[in-house]
């Protein structure tokens, strides 16, 4: 990705892991609505960002930024309807942590829980099994480049667009969450071969609640976790696993520091952090916040993440698998790989319209050697082949001319875009190499 660096004395954005950083003229920070509509309404080129996370360029670049993070309340609770309405800045930890106190969940959470509401919908965040966070979203009430709030209801056609719409719609103010009655899921982890977890995808997406296959490239195998949704009063006899388990992360990072000087020995490290981290078979019980979002990171990294459809992934995973492990192209991938699943959508830009799709991450653990991991570009090249789609928040080079042959709905997308914010006043560089020819 291109870096473009401020000059020293100007002032600078600045990403989570540093990767994406660009000069600015005014940050506003707003606490109440009406700060949001007036910082809209007075500038003409203006982006908003939430908590930085985001490894594509889609937060700043433009002079006038605006930064939601402190609009963060909760707004209302409906008990009747099992509904959350919250401000967009808040973190998805405030709002889980709401949620669960009601007694409730939102079924399909990512692996992070310290992005900001308006930040995870606006970029199609998802989780495992499930549909994307937005599908969970019963209003939101967004304001437009002129200034204008509008609520968008599940009554409304254009919420579709609404769901993920990377901030170039407008900004989204306030949003109601549906949830659903909290369950206790049952996990089981354990190491597969890569051929058996394979084969037996179907049967663990129609049998389990939960299926995610951590994928371990370049040592045949993918740590499988299994959940099953089991009655409240279910006991299990948590054992306890070795305290080193908890220093994979940190591990890895100091792995892959060699790696990025010497990109063969990531076989080796992979085969190491196989070995001493991914072959204890695990049991656990929890909610799906407690059992499966991360809550803390020892450093920072560059994703990348492609989805295909479910039918093509088996022949997809055989071509992915064979070209990383081909010497020849020197693209080495650090551990692990996410593979997770969407069922079918309707929400226009999202990567499950239409279609079950199996989403994999990629994940370069030195984030100052991103642009020299040669893992990003071949899954990008071998998704691509299969009609893949990138993950909006995420590295990916694909432009404006293939991806406007990926959504059916684009041209929907582009009038509404337009019509909404005729000038492009939400639109930085980036956006608009992906948005405008
Ligand atoms: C460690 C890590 C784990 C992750 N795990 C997952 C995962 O499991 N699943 C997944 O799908 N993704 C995942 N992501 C991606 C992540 O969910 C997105 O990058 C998300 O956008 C980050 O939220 P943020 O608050 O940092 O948003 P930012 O990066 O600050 O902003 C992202 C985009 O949202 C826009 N935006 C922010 N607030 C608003 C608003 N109020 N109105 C309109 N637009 C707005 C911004 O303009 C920008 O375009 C992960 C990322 C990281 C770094």
């Amino acid at each position: 990705m291109k870096k473009i660096t401020a000059p020293k004395k100007q002032k600078k954005w600045v990403s989570w892991n540093k990767n994406v950083q660009h000069p600015y003229e005014t940050i506003v920070k707003v606490t109440k609505e009406q700060e949001l509509i007036k910082a809209v309404s007075k500038h003409d080129s203006v982006r908003v960002f939430g908590n930085r996370f985001s490894s594509s360029d889609i937060c700043a670049g433009t002079r006038a930024l605006i930064d939601i993070t402190t609009y963060d309340k909760i707004v209302r609770i409906n008990m009747q309807t099992k509904e959350v309405t919250i401000q967009s800045g808040a973190t998805l930890e405030k709002l889980l942590n709401v949620v669960r106190a009601s007694g409730w969940c939102i079924p399909c959470l990512p692996d992070i829980d310290k992005v900001t509401v308006g930040g995870a919908l606006a970029t199609g965040t998802h989780g495992t099994n499930g549909y994307i966070l937005a599908k969970y979203v019963s209003k939101f009430r967004m304001i437009h480049a002129d200034g204008t709030v509008h609520e968008y209801t599940e009554e409304d056609d254009e919420i579709e667009a609404v769901r993920l719409s990377l901030g170039m719609l407008g900004v989204i103010s306030e949003v109601t969450f549906k949830c659903e009655s909290d369950y206790k899921l049952h996990l089981k982890e354990e190491p597969m071969k890569d051929k058996d977890w394979v084969n037996n995808l179907d049967l663990y997406l129609a049998t389990y609640d939960f299926v995610r296959v951590l994928w371990l490239p370049h040592t045949n195998h993918g740590y499988v976790i299994l959940g099953m949704k089991v009655a409240n009063d279910f006991k299990l006899e948590e054992k306890a696993y070795p305290s080193y388990l908890k220093h994979r992360r940190k591990t890895s990072q100091m792995l892959y520091k060699k790696a990025s000087k010497k990109p063969r020995f990531t076989v080796r490290a992979n085969k190491i952090l196989y070995h001493l981290f991914f072959t204890p078979k695990k049991e656990h019980l929890g909610s799906l916040y407690d059992a499966t979002v991360t809550k803390s990171r020892a450093g920072t990294m560059e994703l990348a993440e492609w989805t295909v459809d479910y039918t093509k992934f088996k022949t997809l995973f055989a071509e992915l698998k064979e070209k990383l492990d081909d010497k020849a192209n020197n693209a080495y991938a650090h551990i692990p790989m996410d593979v997770r699943f969407l069922k079918k959508d309707g929400v226009w830009l999202s990567n499950a319209y239409n279609a079950d799709v199996v989403t994999m991450g990629c994940v370069c653990r030195n984030a100052e050697a991103a642009d020299a991991y040669e893992a990003f570009d071949l899954i990008e090249e071998v998704f691509l082949k299969y009609d893949g789609k990138p993950h909006w928040a995420k590295r990916f080079k694909a432009k404006n001319k293939e991806l406007s042959k990926m959504y059916p709905k684009w041209n929907e997308f582009e009038a509404i875009r337009k019509q909404l914010d005729p000038k492009g006043k939400f639109l930085n560089e980036y956006l608009k190499r992906l948005f405008v020819k």
